[in-house]
């Protein structure tokens, strides 16, 4: 029995380097559920998912990740959002056919991952890195690398697990302002490296990690529920809206007599009507007053 979704942070006692290890299978069936994604376009939604619990664990406060891809190619967009929570959702964009066997770059084709990091409280951050590596993995450690300047490594696995589609993930990260020794933290990634998918899909946590690094003082901290949860609601909804052409919408609502608003994430259905929207003009309007 594959075991609930499930974040577990540890720590290398004689190293300065930490880890988090991942399961989504059950979080990534429901967001591809209900979608008729063809199976390479689940794989990176599933890829996607792993990258951004494991990225949204690395904070150091409360907010949310949103991790994308965008190109050029048949798969336009795919994009994850996670918060603090490990509450996580996403959805895929196509715009042509995409064959069986589909590699990341062919799917994509001339594209980029865009990392948004917006803390519930300050201000968001951005970076952008090329699709350079062969792998989604190989982009993010590139990526961190670049922004925090941090050697990190990323194992995302999915496969088959009793039937099922499951997907999961291992980090491993040197900690900020210490001194890992470059040799202790390859040879701790040469480690990691040889997980299975079985064994990361099937096994307790403390299995696995008992199995990779049984020669190493592990501390693991106590783990966090992983699941899908869409945060849109009818106020953020009108959130989006009131950044929409005023005179778009009044036509709208001249002919319709309300707006329809849907969540790409999770397919909810929002309505606005006269009272609503004039609601959230004044709301945004206060909102504007008090910045000055
Ligand atoms: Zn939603």
């Amino acid at each position: 029995m594959a075991h609930q979704d499930q974040m577990h942070r540890y720590l290398f006692e004689n190293h300065a380097v930490r880890g988090e290890l991942v399961t989504v299978s059950d979080t990534w069936r429901e967001i591809i559920k209900g979608h008729d994604y063809p199976l390479p376009v689940q794989k990176v939604l599933g890829e996607l998912l792993v990258a951004t619990s494991l990225l949204t664990a690395t904070l150091k406060f409360d907010g949310d990740i949103t991790v994308q891809l965008q190109g050029d190619g048949p798969l336009n967009l795919a994009v994850i959002n996670g918060n603090n929570r490990q509450e996580m959702r996403g959805v895929a964009r196509m715009q042509g056919e995409i064959a069986a066997e589909s590699t990341l770059k062919e799917m994509v084709g001339n594209g980029y991952l865009v990392i948004t990091i917006s803390p519930a409280e300050g201000e968001r951050y951005q970076g952008v890195v090329g699709l350079e590596g062969e792998t989604l993995a190989e982009c993010l450690e590139d990526y961190f690398m670049r922004s925090e300047q941090l050697p990190t490594r990323l194992f995302i696995r999915t496969g088959e697990i009793e039937g099922q589609q499951g997907a999961g993930g291992i980090l491993l990260q040197v900690l900020p302002a210490q001194d890992a020794n470059p040799d202790d933290f390859t040879h701790l990634a040469t480690l990691t490296e040889t997980i299975k998918t079985d064994e990361l899909l099937g096994l307790p946590a403390n299995d696995v990690l008992w199995r990779l690094y049984h020669q190493e003082e592990v501390t693991i901290f106590d783990p966090q529920d992983v699941c899908f949860r869409c945060t849109c609601s009818h106020e953020r909804c009108g959130e989006v809206l009131a950044t929409l052409p005023e005179a778009e919408v009044d036509e709208i609502l001249a002919e319709d007599g309300k707006i329809d608003m849907h969540c790409d994430y999770c397919g909810s259905h929002y309505t606005y009507d006269a009272v609503d929207i004039a609601a959230i003009r004044n709301g945004s309007s206060a909102s504007n007053d008090q910045l000055h």
